[in-house]
């Protein structure tokens, strides 16, 4: 498929003096173009000591201020315990007021409202995730949940798809299956915790609020990495079939009753040995009630499948 990812992104004209590349990760490319966009207060990482010399430079250029929140909290007399593996955690703001705030409010819970606020959510789509969390979250993987609460009829924001962002939304019993779509798709070029626009879960996938938020970030891509945004056009605007968290498959275009697709094509989903093989010889597929129509014979699957609408259209 396609070459290893690198983990740099070079950018077409300096960000600011002497930032002429940024890295994907730590922090990651989308929370870091929200940050720069104001579409975000407040971001945080987690960052091992190599990584500080690129992070106090980008703060420098770019006038960023931050905190070191665990220092805080244990100042205060709490101990929250170290980031995994003796890695650091940092907040990063653009302004003091927000880093002051957010430090302060270090080791909320994930569901504390003015947290997610502080991170730069809109307000809808933080009440949705806690609804989520606090009543749905062991019987409906969050894509589905945010699904059902899209009006129907018009193409999706592909810039709201988090199809493969499991950042908030693996809890323990999944973490292995976490691990191996990650590690599959990196196989065949692609690192699924950087293939989003908006690194957040938005209340609907046509939410006006995030949209204008990622639509922010998208155009920062396209103005300082247009290859980059194009390539994540490519990947997360088109229909999907989603059977569940890891049971999903890209499609191209409906045609006649179902839709064709490319099998295998990027992101790649965690799919049954039968599917998968009835999948690369029919070249088409139809939803069935609790299954798939493929070359002629049904294929179970272990939940109804949906389609998820993203489009470029949508712009
Ligand atoms: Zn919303």
């Amino acid at each position: 498929m396609t070459a290893p990812p690198t983990l740099r992104l070079r950018l077409k004209k300096p960000l600011a003096r002497g930032i002429r590349e940024l890295k994907l990760l730590d922090p990651t490319i989308s929370d870091l173009a929200g940050l720069i966009t104001g579409v975000k207060p407040v971001t945080y990482t987690d960052y091992s000591e190599s990584d500080w010399p690129y992070i106090k430079g980008l703060c420098d250029a770019l006038g960023l201020v931050y905190s070191d929140p665990e220092a805080a909290a244990a100042r205060r007399g709490k101990h929250l315990g170290a980031a995994p593996g003796g890695r650091r955690m940092l907040l990063l703001a653009k302004k003091p007021g927000p880093l002051k705030a957010a430090t302060a409010a270090w080791g909320k819970s994930a569901i504390d409202r003015d947290w997610g606020i502080l991170l730069g959510y809109p307000e809808c789509c933080v009440d949705a995730y806690i609804r989520w969390r606090t009543g749905f979250h062991e019987k409906k993987d969050l894509v589905r949940f945010t699904a059902e609460n899209t009006p129907a009829g018009e193409p999706w924001d592909f810039r709201l798809n988090n199809i493969v962002n499991y950042f908030s939304r693996v809890y323990g019993a999944d973490e292995r299956q976490s691990r191996l779509i990650s590690d599959l798709n990196q196989r065949a070029g692609l690192l699924i915790s950087i293939a989003h626009v908006a690194s957040w879960h938005s209340c609907s996938y046509l939410c006006r609020e995030s949209s204008k938020k990622a639509a922010a970030i998208f155009g920062f891509f396209e103005e300082y990495a247009p290859a980059y945004a194009a390539g994540l056009k490519r990947l997360l605007a088109r229909p999907f079939l989603f059977v569940d968290k890891y049971d999903f498959l890209p499609l191209e275009k409906k045609a006649g009753a179902g839709w064709t697709y490319a099998y295998p094509a990027l992101p790649l989903g965690l799919l049954p040995p039968a599917r998968a093989a009835a999948l690369k010889s029919a070249g088409a597929l139809e939803l069935a009630e609790r299954g798939l129509k493929l070359g002629g014979s049904t294929l179970k699957t272990g939940a109804a499948p949906i389609i998820l609408n993203f489009s470029s259209r949508n712009l």
